[in-house]
């Protein structure tokens, strides 16, 4: 039996006295400076294993940053998860020369996230929290939502560690849950689902979500995009990195909307969830666009997937995975599988039968059949989203 959990995080508002602000900046500084420096250890030395890259930064870290023992810990383990993540990231290309770009060591800012492991904070009546500092503990109060509320006051779900991070002065403390989803049920059919870029998802019940608000924010975005790319200052420069956040999460506000429903109307009815392996996706985005859309729609589409299977798994949806090898081509009816099947990008129209119907819909039909005979992958293994 797959056994999964869930791990979310739960984002707190934290407010703090004056001096305690001051004690967690230095604090924040030191945490960050320890861990570039374990990171360059780490790069130099070619060490991939914790322990051994603790052994040699546990002392110094301690010493010259002034760390205990546990942020110092914190700070090695952040390091080289950032130290493996560059290792183990394709080989990056520039753009106008082609040339390989040289991997170079992690290092990180002053004002960077503060790792907290369990064991270096602790929740105190639920709406107060005691961090480890340089100087001793600092005591803050968590500024609690209803989203926040409903998930720190439920007992089910076990805390994990924080990330302490600040954002236009304000602290916030990112709280991590785990707890084991449910074993999936045992389906009693299956909910078949396209992924595409104006509708970003069909089911095979026909109900079609669309990416419209998505779509028009997009291009919206990437014509103030152009205009600021002209302009070459400074001011330019940050609102266009301000641009890309909002339209990254706009998208990913829609893309767990659309998740969410699609999980919701599984369970309901007692049923799986078969998705298109992710090659075939890949493929139809190139022939859809250019270059930039086509890193967008990757970027969004792997969002969606991932949100739409941690979601299931929290639930007990199974999720199947089928193979994408021509579920847009084939008649839903007769079976009939041509290209000139797709008359166009959105009509599928059967050169044998006649059956003419949305492409996407065809194409969730043809997912759910595949999903009866044979999936590929009984549980895709989930990969982490924001
Ligand atoms: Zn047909």
């Amino acid at each position: 039996m797959n056994e999964t959990a869930s791990t979310p995080t739960v984002c707190c508002k934290l407010s703090l006295a004056m001096a305690d602000d001051a004690v967690l900046r230095a604090t924040q500084t030191a945490f960050n400076q320890a861990a570039s420096y374990c990171a360059r250890v780490a790069w130099d030395e070619e060490i991939t294993n914790k322990n051994t890259l603790h052994q040699i930064v546990y002392g110094p870290t301690r010493v010259t940053y002034g760390l205990g023992a546990q942020l110092a810990c914190c700070a090695r383990d952040k390091a080289a998860e950032a130290v493996r993540a560059v290792r183990a990231a394709p080989e990056r290309r520039d753009r106008n020369t082609d040339a390989v770009i040289t991997k170079t060591c992690p290092t990180f800012r002053d004002d960077g996230s503060v790792r907290y492991d369990a064991n270096s904070y602790k929740l105190k009546s639920l709406d107060r929290v005691s961090l480890n500092t340089r100087s001793g503990r600092v005591t803050g109060q968590l500024v609690l939502g209803d989203f926040q509320r409903a998930h720190l006051y439920d007992m089910s779900w076990k805390i994990g560690g924080a990330e302490l991070f600040r954002r236009a002065n304000v602290w916030y403390l990112g709280i991590t849950q785990t707890k084991a989803d449910p074993a999936p049920a045992e389906p009693t059919g299956w909910l078949g689902v396209d992924l595409g870029i104006v509708n970003l998802a069909t089911d095979s019940d026909g109900e079609t979500h669309t990416g419209t608000d998505v779509e028009q924010t997009r291009q919206w975005y990437m014509r103030r995009r152009t205009a600021l790319q002209r302009v070459r200052t400074k001011s330019a420069k940050r609102r266009l990195k301000r641009l890309a956040g909002r339209q990254r999460r706009f998208q990913k506000h829609t893309n767990h909307r659309i998740s969410k429903r699609l999980v919701e109307r599984a369970k309901r009815t007692a049923r799986g969830i078969a998705l298109e392996a992710l090659k075939g996706i890949r493929e139809r985005v190139r022939v859809r666009g250019t270059a930039q859309r086509a890193r967008h729609s990757n970027w969004a589409f792997a969002h969606l997937r991932a949100c739409i299977v941690y979601k299931a798994q929290r639930v007990g949806v199974r999720v199947v995975v089928v193979d994408p090898r021509s579920t847009s081509q084939r008649c839903s009816r007769c079976g009939h599988t041509e290209r000139a099947n797709r008359r166009t990008q959105a009509v599928f129209c059967c050169v044998v039968c006649g059956h003419a119907a949305p492409a996407d819909y065809n194409a969730a039909i043809n997912i759910e059949r595949a999903a009866v005979k044979q999936p590929m992958v009984s549980n895709p293994t989930q990969s982490r989203s924001g």
